[in-house]
């Protein structure tokens, strides 16, 4: 069985683009590999946030992992904050990687420019990410597109480490999905759909109800013209109904196009089809907040499984690198 590790950061309320671009394909992998996912709440913290909601985020991030369908029975569901390993491998990778290639990655170059102070951490964000997928030996990391640049600086990570210190990391591949990969803003179609930068009309919450859902899709912008035709280029946001919709109902974009006379339509089968996905997901989650008890035992239980894990990789990685080992090891 590969071994598969993916990610969500406990920064607001999951959207639509969270559940078609990873956590629906996160429910298949749970089936056929050993999966692990985690909610990086570390992560969380490289921007402003406020205290008394982060914890609240995390647990709500949690019911509507285990709400879409995440059975820790058969999954690794943990939260980053509760396995240790993950900052001191960070570290590692914080001596391995340069700071040239820290000022490369375009998402931190996009959040830097709306901030007058940027945090140390939002910097060194990908090291901890690729701490978070090297402790699991992953083999593949399923992410959305606005990730891939990470991962690719995970896989350089690994292998220049590997090639100083002798093989110690798995050296993973990204998984990105064809469709429903970047779902953008719809209000903002060249944008994609992001929980941090809020756009309250663009973004379609996972707990929306199917009334708000509607309302959103129906003044989804598109364009002045009025032909259905799948252009992202030309026609951000009509490309993105479409991709909607294939993500939802299946198919393929650029054929669905040719079943729509105009933009009332297109709106219509694409809200009735997030709506036929998101309303069990959203009824799920609305009990499991109201279950703290299985909640905070599923991220217990998983958090155990995830340090059995990465407790010997670590020690192996700190071993490598040079360090003494204390009796009894690194971990
Ligand atoms: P933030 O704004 O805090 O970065 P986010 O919405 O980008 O939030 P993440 O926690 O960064 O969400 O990502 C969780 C998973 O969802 C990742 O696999 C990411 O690639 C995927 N994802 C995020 N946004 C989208 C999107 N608009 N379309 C498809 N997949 C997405
Ligand atoms: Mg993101």
């Amino acid at each position: 069985m590969a071994r598969v590790l993916s990610g969500v950061k406990s920064t607001g309320a999951v959207h639509l683009g969270n559940y078609l671009g990873a956590f629906r394909n996160w429910v298949a992998d749970q089936d056929s590999d050993d999966a692990f996912f985690l909610i990086a709440d570390l992560h969380a913290m490289t921007e402003p946030y406020e205290p008394s909601a982060l914890a609240t985020g995390t647990f709500d991030v949690a019911a509507d992992l285990l709400a879409v369908g995440l059975d820790p029975a058969r999954c690794t569901l943990f939260v980053q904050s509760h396995v240790p390993e993950h900052p001191r491998l960070a570290w590692l990778i914080e001596c391995t990687v340069s700071f040239g290639e820290l000022s490369r990655m375009t998402q931190f170059k996009d959040k830097a420019r709306q901030r007058e102070t940027v945090r140390a951490g939002l910097f060194t964000y990908p090291a901890l990410m690729a701490a978070d997928v090297l402790l699991y030996d992953a083999d593949r990391v399923p992410v959305g597109d606005d990730q891939r640049q990470h991962l690719e600086l995970t896989r350089d990570a690994a292998v220049r480490f590997n090639n100083r210190f002798g093989e110690t990391f798995v050296v993973p591949e990204a998984a990105v999905p064809a469709h429903g990969a970047r779902v953008m803003d719809l209000q903002n179609p060249t944008k994609k759909m992001s929980k941090s930068e809020s756009s309250p009309l663009g973004t379609v919450l996972l707990l929306d109800p199917p009334e708000e859902i509607d309302r959103k899709i129906r003044k989804a912008v598109t364009d002045t013209d009025t032909e259905v035709r799948y252009d992202p280029e030309k026609k951000p946001g009509v490309a993105n109904l479409l991709e909607l919709l294939a993500a939802a109902r299946g198919g393929d974009p650029a054929t669905l196009a040719g079943d729509f006379a105009g933009y009332g339509p297109l709106k219509e089968a694409v809200s009735e089809a997030v709506v036929e996905i998101l309303a069990p997901v959203r009824r799920r989650a609305q009990e499991l907040r109201a279950d703290r008890g299985y909640v905070t035992e599923a991220l217990r239980l998983g958090a155990d499984k995830a340090r059995t894990v990465a407790a010997p990789v670590l020690d192996r990685a700190m071993r490598a690198a040079g360090l003494l080992a204390p009796a009894g090891g690194f971990a």
